[in-house]
């Protein structure tokens, strides 16, 4: 592999062209496997970014991109259309939360912030008013596009590059109780006060249900999320939840609101939708918000990508709905929470773990120095595993069929790691 020109000319997500990091090259991946150039085999503690749930090189979604892409790879779905949209959007509605019965198709998980942002706007402008703001809450994490960067923690994203051009929004205090500890009704009042302060102006509450992912691996008490649907319907405001990590089982739950026994006006879905073989993403709306969209002035939705509906990844993303219809991924789920809750309370005996968590097939260790990424993953490489940390978080969202063997690896690859201390000693990204 041409490593040089990879290092001299292509941009890798968040890293310096001036002093690029090591980039592992990859052969090929099956099951929870990624072999490298070099022939090592790792046990992938990443999922490809919350994407690859089933596994890599899956025989029935294989099966379906071959027998979609001898039909057609693409057609526009501007009037046009076809089964793998139909059938995908089928399953979608049969899963989601059943007051959703719109969906507006779409390219990756930021596209889908914006269109459900987007969405929000329409929806009170059909009603004659003007609702400039959102409200979201601090640690969270929307997306890179300059919408979803707006609702995105203004510390995390770096909202300061941006001033002047970057729509300011509201943000609350993130939930602080903990998923497994006792409700604090103190931490909504933030939140509360906010909303109460500005309904007038806010079109919608975005955040991410249970899990605040990129923003801060924080998984947050199911009470917050039931307060703040019940503060939305109180104000009239719409409540969006962005279930483009969470969704399709990573929690524990086939969507993390359902923790809370609550369903959104408007949910977005990606990542794991296509299984991880290809981009593509969704919002779902009730027929409220559809009508009063369609209702308005514009009369239609004003947004309608280039690959929208691409048949590919719809025929990908229908055989993933499938194996999750089978519902295997309740008990591998289930299984993976139990063995982080076994096997992550002991790494808090190291002085660098500040704390550690854990839902569904998500573990967390919290450091309290930032990790030396160069060094710690190639620690992780030589122990066989793909972990990659950020900043001062070490985080493993495991493909849902791995055995019990190989999670406990990726357990033991991060305590080995906690033992290294040049792994910790420089404060690279
Ligand atoms: C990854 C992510 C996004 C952005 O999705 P992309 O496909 O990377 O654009 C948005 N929201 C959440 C919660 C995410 O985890």
């Amino acid at each position: 592999m041409d490593l040089n020109f990879d290092r001299q000319h292509i941009w890798h997500p968040y890293t310096s062209t001036l002093n690029p990091l090591t980039c592992y090259p990859v052969k090929s991946a099956k099951g929870v496997y990624l072999e490298l150039e070099t022939g090592e085999q790792l046990i992938d503690g990443m999922s490809s970014w919350w994407s690859a749930i089933h596994g890599y090189n899956h025989p029935h979604l294989n099966q379906a991109a071959h027998q979609q892409i001898d039909k057609m790879s693409h057609v526009m779905f501007g009037g046009l259309t076809h089964d793998p949209a139909i059938n995908l959007c089928k399953k979608l509605l049969n899963l989601a939360p059943d007051n959703l019965e719109h969906v507006f198709l779409a390219d990756s998980g930021s596209v889908a912030v914006e269109v459900s942002l987007k969405m929000a706007m329409q929806y009170w402008h059909a009603k004659g008013e003007s609702r400039p703001k959102f409200l979201t809450l601090r640690d969270g994490y929307h997306g890179d596009t300059f919408a979803a960067m707006s609702v995105t923690d203004p510390d995390n994203s770096m909202h300061s590059l941006y001033k002047g051009f970057l729509p300011e929004h509201i943000f609350a205090d993130s939930p602080k109780t903990g998923f497994w500890q006792e409700w604090n009704p103190k931490d909504i009042a933030d939140f509360e006060a906010k909303l109460t302060a500005h309904n007038k102006e806010i079109a919608a509450v975005i955040l991410e249900p249970i899990v605040q992912g990129a923003g801060g691996m924080r998984i947050y008490h199911p009470e917050f999320l039931k307060q703040v649907r019940r503060l939305c319907n109180e104000f009239g405001v719409l409540l969006i939840l962005d279930e483009i990590a969470t969704g399709f089982g990573r929690t524990g739950k086939l969507f993390a609101c359902e923790h809370s026994d609550i369903q959104p006006d408007i949910l977005c879905i990606g990542k794991a939708i296509t299984g991880g073989y290809m981009t593509l993403s969704a919002a779902l709306t009730t027929k409220n918000v559809a009508d009063t969209v369609c209702g308005g002035e514009a009369g239609c939705f004003m947004h309608g990508p280039t690959f929208m509906g691409n048949p590919l990844a719809c025929a990908v993303a229908t055989a993933s709905m499938e194996l999750i219809e089978q519902g295997d991924w309740k008990k591998q789920t289930r299984k993976i929470e139990s063995i982080f809750a076994e096997t992550l309370p002991a790494l808090k005996e190291s002085d660098l773990v500040e704390d550690v968590r854990w839902l569904g097939a998500i573990g967390v260790v919290e450091t309290n120095t930032p990790v030396n990424m160069d060094k710690i993953q190639s620690l992780f490489v030589s122990q066989g595993v793909w972990i990659r940390p950020f900043g001062k978080l070490i985080y493993m969202m495991p493909p849902y069929i791995s055995t019990e063997e190989e999670v406990k690896k990726l357990v033991e690859a991060v305590r080995n790691a906690l033992a290294e201390p040049e792994c910790f000693s420089a404060t690279h990204l």
